[in-house]
């Protein structure tokens, strides 16, 4: 199967998009650079970067670095370079960075060369490092994300796949994230609750079934515009006039919502990311966004394939089953029918017999079974029933109160009436 050279194109441009998406997950690397002095590594110049990235305070020249990052491994690699004027390469590093609050753990690649005077006496270390931090938070979620695949391909339920989803980004996230994915309802009108695992329960309800449209908060915005919206302040932005109270009442106050298309582009649901303060994201923010909608399009893609072949799977069960209730019912008819052809021949069989017998018996001439309209045919048939009472009938009304009237009996003249019904 060739592909044509518009779907080719298409392809192309997606690829194209998610090579894009990757690299702004990853960033732009800086590199911090600082040159320090004597066996207790004093900073004696650096460039912004090592003081933005290792300092919570303003840059200062003359520190030493086991101020910056106290009882470090870093210090006893530069002691030793100090001492043996040999260079050494560290690949992601683990550096605390920040105090309190604001602590978090980077990663870096360092590389440390010794800086020697003009009599080559060594006087200190050169430092250069590369956060790899970044780079580092992309593969993991890479490999998140090539798991859930994983699991998408080998048909795991929807909701554990979309669960497993939300939990890998906010675990990931450098930042506090809360990640929300809304389906759409068929009609595309309404958003039904998919997965949340962090956002409270009294939000997930007053969200399961919510509109889409314009101006209904970032997800019915986003899901009416089939585009991206981004919220960054719930607290004055007018697309949430209707659900500020609630997003305060959980404590939501940035909501990034990207639209969960199809291949068609018919839309599957929104894939949402809340923040307890106000936040702009980042290009690696929407780029991560657009990756894990694009994996939540996966899963609700093959979900509903699933359930359109289950339920063309229960529609034929039920065909089967309809198709065999019918046999039953025709072949019990059938059994009934013949049942009462064999009874009707042998009440025939009975009134012939019984006519041939009473043929000599004086009878009235006519029927008398006729009810008020009367009958004209030859009467031929005595009949009886347990009280007594007598008549002669035709063939036809003799039948008609053989088969109708329970305690009528052709009547023999030899036995009379009662002891023929009694002895039957
Ligand atoms: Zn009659």
């Amino acid at each position: 199967m060739t592909a044509t050279p518009g779907a080719r194109a298409a392809r192309d441009r997606i690829g194209d998009t998610a090579e894009q998406d990757l690299r702004a997950l990853i960033g732009e690397s800086v590199a911090v650079i600082a040159a320090l002095t004597g066996p207790e590594h004093r900073v004696e110049s650096a460039n912004p970067a090592f003081f933005a990235a290792l300092g919570d305070e303003p840059a200062r020249l003359g520190v030493t670095l086991a101020e910056l990052l106290p009882e470090h491994s870093v210090i006893g690699v530069l002691d030793q370079v100090y001492r043996t004027g040999e260079p050494h390469t560290a690949r992601d590093v683990p550096v605390q960075l920040g105090t309190g609050a604001h602590v978090r753990e980077a990663f870096f690649d360092f590389t440390f060369e010794p800086r020697r005077a003009d009599g080559d006496a060594i006087t200190g270390v050169r430092m250069i490092g590369v956060e790899t931090t970044q780079v580092k938070h992309a593969q993991r979620l890479m490999a998140e994300q090539r798991v859930l695949v994983e699991q998408i391909a080998r048909q795991a339920p929807l909701a554990e796949v979309l669960d497993g989803m939300a939990r890998c980004i906010e675990n990931l996230t450098p930042q506090q994230v809360l990640v929300s994915v809304l389906l759409a309802d068929l009609d595309g009108l309404h958003l039904r609750h998919g997965a949340a695992p962090s956002l409270p329960d009294f939000y997930n309800a007053a969200i399961d079934g919510i509109a889409t449209g314009e101006g209904i908060g970032s997800c019915g915005t986003a899901a009416h515009r089939r585009e991206p919206v981004i919220v960054t302040d719930i607290g004055t932005d007018p697309f949430w006039d209707d659900f500020r109270d609630l997003a305060q009442r959980a404590e939501l106050a940035a909501c990034w919502s990207t639209p969960i298309l199809a291949r068609d582009g018919s839309l599957l649901g929104t894939f949402a990311m809340y923040h307890p303060t106000p936040r702009v994201p980042q290009d690696s923010d929407l780029a991560l966004a657009r990756i894990f909608a694009g994996t939540a399009s996966l899963a609700i893609e093959r979900h509903h394939i699933e359930q359109a072949k289950a339920a063309a799977e229960a529609r034929a069960e039920a065909a089967r089953t309809e198709l065999a209730e019918a046999l039953r019912a025709e072949h019990k008819l059938r059994a009934e029918a013949e049942q009462r052809a064999e009874a009707a021949a042998e009440l025939a069989t009975r009134m012939r017999s019984a006519a041939a017998a009473q043929a000599d018996a004086p009878h009235p001439e006519r029927c008398q079974l006729g009810g008020p309209e009367g009958c004209t045919a030859p009467a031929e048939i005595k009949i009886a029933d347990s009280w007594g009472d007598a008549a002669w009938g035709c063939a036809n009304h003799v039948e008609e109160a053989l088969l109708n009237v329970r305690s009528v009996f052709i009547a023999s003249e030899e036995l009379g009436g009662l002891a023929a019904y009694v002895n039957r």
